[in-house]
């Protein structure tokens, strides 16, 4: 059908730089327009002067229909085409480049034919949170707040479908809101872990190694740390390659895992080295528990995934606290009695003698 050119009814207060084009509604858009959410059971003699009277802008691609904060008193019907709708703006980028800015950034919405905006205005006549963009060629039916304001006063049925509107985008929101919330937990919770052994990494110990410490500054109750380290590893990235070095990291973890309490902390230090801290434990029960740790290796190769066997010892150093040092004097301690370990000839525990604590 033959679309022609009508005069605007009123002057839009667009937030466009370009001069919009005004066209009147085809018979098939007018159909399209009565069953879409907002005019649904709504009869044609109640909106004919929105179907006939009101100003259909045309948008070329990357125009701007809605602009945050400035206010334009319509409601607006998509009729043809796709809006995008963002939260910001991207200033950055020039006027000239405002088609490329509908596909990049934070879009929160696509807004398609049938489908409106500007309803929130509408009931509280505060200026728009959002900007909306024409993704592509768009048509958009322009209807003056007062006009849609008067026809819901003889029509009750769009205010009702506004309110179903509104009701589905809260609960889109929440969804939104939801799937945001579970978005952070999973990036810090990834902030944490070391990906490929799954357990708690460096940054994290650095973290929650001294909160413990300081729980237990004030009582008497001991706390001992347990620096880990494979022996030879890197002979097993030299003659089975990285992979299975990888897997190695991951079985070793799991053993390591196996030897100790739940309440006990247990991270990746880095490269193939794994630091423990052992709530409640003295220097000889953690010795103790550093010996079960070593023999749990010693007794049993690693399993790898393609049915051979590897095995491999550990060393380790132990230190425990003595409630004065901080807690990277506590670690470097550890690391003393580990080196220790492995000039003595690897596969053994070194326990640090408390004057090694001292500054
Ligand atoms: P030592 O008995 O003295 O501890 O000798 P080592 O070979 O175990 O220690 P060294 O520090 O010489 O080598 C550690 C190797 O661990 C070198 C490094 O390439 C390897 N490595 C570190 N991180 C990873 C990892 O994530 N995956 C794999 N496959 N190898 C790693
Ligand atoms: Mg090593
Ligand atoms: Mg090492």
């Amino acid at each position: 059908m033959k679309e022609h050119t009508v005069g605007p009814q009123e002057t839009p207060e667009l937030a466009t730089t370009a001069q919009p084009t005004y066209v009147s509604l085809t018979a098939g858009q007018r159909e399209m327009l009565l069953e879409s959410p907002l005019l649904q059971g709504v009869p044609y003699s109640s909106v004919f002067d929105w179907l006939h009277y009101t100003p259909v802008l045309v948008l070329q691609r990357g125009e701007t229909l809605i602009e945050s904060g400035v206010p334009h008193g319509k409601l607006f019907l998509v009729v043809s085409g796709q809006l995008s709708v963002w939260l910001d703006p991207m200033p950055e980028l020039p006027d000239e480049n405002i088609a490329q800015r509908t596909m990049s950034g934070p879009e929160v919405a696509r807004i398609f034919p049938g489908q409106s905006l500007g309803e929130q205005g509408l009931i509280d006549g505060q200026p728009p949170t959002v900007w909306a963009i024409a993704a592509r060629e768009s048509r958009v039916l322009a209807i003056p707040t007062d006009m849609a304001w008067q026809t819901m006063q003889v029509e009750p049925k769009i205010a009702l479908n506004l309110l179903r509107m509104l009701s589905d985008r809260m609960r889109q929101a929440n969804d939104g809101l939801r799937g945001a919330i579970a978005h952070q937990q999973r990036l810090a919770r990834d902030a944490d872990t070391d990906a490929l052994t799954g357990l708690h990494n460096r940054r994290w110990m650095e973290n929650m190694f001294p909160r413990t410490l300081q729980r237990f500054q004030m009582s008497e109750r001991p706390v001992s740390v347990l620096m880990v380290d494979i022996d030879f590893f890197k002979r097993v990235n030299d003659e089975f390659g990285h992979a299975v070095g990888d897997q190695v990291l991951r079985e070793s973890a799991q053993r390591m895992l196996q030897m100790l309490r739940p309440a006990d902390l247990c991270a990746r230090f880095g490269g193939e080295e794994f630091c423990i801290l052992l709530p409640e434990l003295d220097a000889d029960q953690a010795t103790a528990i550093a010996q079960r740790v070593l023999d749990a290796f010693d007794s049993e190769p690693l399993d790898l995934d393609s049915g051979a066997t590897l095995k491999i010892s550990v060393s380790i150093g132990v230190a425990d606290w003595d409630h004065q040092v901080g807690f990277h004097d506590l670690v470097r301690a550890a690391d003393n009695a580990l080196y220790q370990a492995k000039r003595d000839g690897r596969n053994r525990v070194v326990t640090a003698h408390r004057q090694s604590l001292s500054r």
